[in-house]
């Protein structure tokens, strides 16, 4: 029964939210590859940053490896939707394996950005965390050229060949006011700065950091679902906390949720990183309503119609197949 503490109660659900077009692409392409071809299917590093995502495939007979050299000479491997350097490409091809690249085609873009400036021989300045899988496979097309930094507190210590020949970079899923902050600052100290081509924080990751600003500052708190290692669901608790919301906080699902952090709360937001399936988000609600938010409404900023191809390698195999 409703007490005085739990009456008024809601959630604003922010939308879009949870998978994009690229973690759609790359979780389709290993479960077809499980059909294709039975299990095991080697997946090179976490197919995407989403701890229920891999345990799922792992379950149906994906075998997640750390390096090529893992996997046993001729068997089938995915590379994750995070992009490999072209080294990961001839390790591969000198051990015998199949490969299919379910690296997102958006970065993708970014790897051709990278070897074409690098062409021009100009010094790439890639915005990003160091680390990350993204970052090093888009540092390993240009290793000569690229020089990481790491957000906007990183620019004094960028050091280049020419001043006048330098372009930025960035990681797809990084925080869209921050990256700004960083590039105006390498402007202030490189006023020849060459932009690149178009915008490489992905479609995805801005749209979902618009809406959890639209619910944020009517939010006492705001929960994002995502695992620890994606990196744009952990920008989403520091957008959410910029644009105003009382607190924020990450969980993997929803027994992560501390009963005692919804005291005195009457209006949560509620999103989730790219990589998380819409399931984890209803076990939140569920949690939620049981809590005295039963009244959810959800905050459309965005509508997304975007879909990407599998990879054409795997689109040969399911062709053969008939
Ligand atoms: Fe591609 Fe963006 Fe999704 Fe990453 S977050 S997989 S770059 S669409």
């Amino acid at each position: 029964a409703p007490t005085p503490a739990t009456t008024g109660r809601r959630v604003l659900l922010a939308a879009p939210r949870g998978y994009c077009a690229g973690v759609d692409r790359a979780v389709v392409t290993v479960e077809k590859a499980l059909e294709l071809h039975g299990a095991p299917v080697y997946v090179r590093k976490q197919i995407v940053h989403n701890r229920h995502v891999v345990e799922t495939l792992e379950a149906r007979g994906a075998v997640f490896v750390d390096e090529t050299d893992e996997v046993p000479e001729g068997a089938l491997v995915i590379f994750s939707a995070h992009g490999v350097a072209p080294v990961v490409h001839d390790e591969a091809r000198s051990r015998g394996l199949r490969t299919i690249d379910a690296t997102c085609p958006l970065v993708t873009k970014v790897h051709h950005e990278a070897r074409r400036f690098a062409a021009e021989d100009v010094d790439i300045l890639l915005i990003g965390h160091e680390g990350h899988e993204e970052v090093i496979g888009t540092s390993g097309e240009a290793p000569e050229h690229i020089h990481l930094v790491d957000g906007p507190d990183d620019v004094p210590n960028v050091q280049v060949r020419d001043p006048e020949r330098v372009a930025w970079l960035s990681q797809t899923t990084l925080s869209v006011d921050e990256t700004m902050e960083t590039v105006r600052r390498l402007r202030e100290r490189f006023p020849a700065l060459q932009d690149p081509p178009s915008d490489d924080i992905c479609y995805a990751t801005q749209n979902r950091q618009v809406a959890v600003k639209d619910i944020a500052a009517q939010s006492d708190l705001v929960i994002v679902v995502g695992s620890g290692n994606s990196s744009n669901s952990v920008r989403l608790v520091e957008v959410a906390l910029e644009a105003g919301a009382g607190a924020s906080y990450r969980v993997d699902k929803a027994s992560e949720i501390d009963p005692a952090t919804l005291e005195g709360v009457r209006t949560v937001g509620v999103t989730s990183g790219a990589s998380v399936p819409e399931v984890l988000v209803r076990g939140v609600l569920e949690l939620l309503a049981e809590h005295g938010f039963g009244q959810v409404e959800e905050v459309v900023s965005a509508k997304e119609s975007l879909l990407f191809a599998l990879p054409p390698e795997l689109r040969r195999d399911l062709r053969a197949a008939g």
